[in-house]
């Protein structure tokens, strides 16, 4: 398998010069040239998420050095669970998809553990180690620092907007020490994504260090996350016969695209919703077709905060023809008040809290029209769990959130970090400072 640039078909790279470059030279995000082709029964025999990896994986690592790897890299990856949780709903069906069992509580973990386990497979300059850079919503920083942390070949540079993160997702982001550096820097996740692709159009910086990028618009982030759509959409299909439906809160769409990927390689996937906060820029583009990436707004769902969300190339590389795009996901906003709203009504309904995040997926759902909620089995993908977010969840469920062991044992330890103006020379400069060693 060879993967191509979004910007151009004849930029081609092996899976793992696609993961070690992060982004494709023309600037553009690497996609399979062609997709496989599943059925469920392709999976019989297959249960665990390290099985089903296997499998579904194995023809993007077909002919790569990686590829005898493979069981070893999955076997590495998901080493923690993510259960789908049935909740009581008279008359309809609806789970949950728990995607925060890993040890920063956010989705992230799939990817980045996935990363980091095939870059750790791949050959090291003794004398030079590569650059982790990584703009971070909130979530992505933790996990990639979690994945990449003493890892002997590997530096970490995790740029989160100054403010703008939870004060738990903070800790867990500048807790490491050692090889993981964390910049605080003043602006918005935009800025911090946008200096990430500076600096790898920098000719200077990337003939100093060998950047990689850890940003779902690396291809190794994306891929696992195809794994956990298969299993739980597997598990319902082998049960009812019906493929369910999702409901995806989505930022920077590195979510979102797994899951259609999957769907594309002939998962059982029914409809794919997508719950986005206040920041409009792809509800507006899926009804209208214009695309105008705006500033992002701050919203609850922080790790959402995206107005120029990176993914948007990989979709429209699918389904060029906007029209099309909008015939196979819908685009749903829900704002701050809703948020709350949905938090408090979820834990009396059912007594689970959601963090922000989760809660604009249950939102998208209990506005589905009540026919669309009868007739698919709806999956709410949960991204994190709700102790990441304890000021904004606590007061509205009127109880504290039980932190996870993991999580407990990264708020204990002491927070680091430098802080830098939004532009690429300040970068630069903390880069000079923090040489690889
Ligand atoms: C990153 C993140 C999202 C958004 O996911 P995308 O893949 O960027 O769309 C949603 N929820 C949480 C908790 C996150 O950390």
């Amino acid at each position: 398998m060879l993967f191509v640039s979004t910007r151009g078909p004849e930029l081609v790279a092996t899976l793992s010069e696609a993961i070690r470059q992060g982004i494709a030279p023309d600037g553009g995000l690497y996609v399979p040239q062609r997709f496989p082709e599943f059925r469920p029964s392709d999976f019989d025999g297959a249960h665990t998420l390290a099985d089903i990896a296997e499998r579904l994986l194995a023809p993007f690592f077909a002919g790569d050095q990686l590829a005898r790897k493979l069981t070893e890299i999955v076997n590495d990856a998901f080493n923690f669970p993510a259960p789908v949780k049935q909740l009581e709903t008279p008359g309809d069906r609806l789970s949950v998809l728990e995607l925060f069992h890993g040890p920063t509580a956010a989705f992230k973990d799939f990817g980045a553990r996935f990363l980091a386990a095939c870059l750790e497979r791949q050959p090291h300059h003794a004398d030079r180690k590569i650059t982790i850079l990584v703009a971070t919503s909130g979530d992505t920083g933790g996990a990639v620092a979690a994945a990449f942390h003493k890892r002997p070949w590997a530096q970490v540079v995790v740029l989160f907007p100054k403010g703008l993160v939870s004060p738990r997702q903070q800790r867990q982001l500048t807790c490491w020490g050692d090889n993981v550096h964390a910049l605080a820097v003043r602006g918005t996740f935009d800025d911090c994504q946008r200096l990430v692709k500076e600096a790898f159009s920098d000719a200077e910086l990337n003939q100093r260090l060998e950047l990689s990028s850890a940003n779902s618009i690396n291809i190794g982030r994306l891929l696992p996350q195809t794994v956990y759509y298969a299993a739980s959409s597997l598990a319902i299909w082998r049960q009812e016969g019906q493929a369910p439906g999702f409901v995806v809160p989505s930022g920077n769409l590195g979510n979102v695209v797994a899951c259609l990927w999957a769907r594309t390689m002939g998962l059982p996937i029914g409809p794919i919703e997508l719950a986005h906060n206040a920041n409009l820029t792809v509800p507006h583009y899926l009804v209208t077709g214009e695309w105008r990436p705006q500033a992002s707004v701050a919203t609850l769902a922080s790790a959402m905060d995206v107005g120029n969300p990176s993914n948007m190339e990989r979709l429209q590389n699918l389904h060029p023809d906007w029209r099309e795009l909008a015939s196979q996901l819908k685009a749903h906003t829900v704002t701050d008040d809703q948020i709350r709203a949905r938090v408090a009504a979820d834990f009396r309904l059912f007594g689970e809290s959601w963090c922000p995040h989760t809660a604009t997926a249950a939102q998208v759902y209990a506005n589905l029209s009540g026919e669309l909620r009868h007739v698919y089995h709806w999956v709410l993908v949960a991204t994190a769990h709700p102790a990441k977010f304890n000021e904004i969840v606590e007061p509205l469920i009127g109880e504290t959130v039980p932190v996870p062991p993991a999580l407990a044992e990264l708020l204990r330890m002491p927070s680091h970090y430098g802080e830098i103006a939004s532009d690429l020379d300040a970068l630069k400069s903390s880069l000079h400072d923090a040489p690889p060693r």
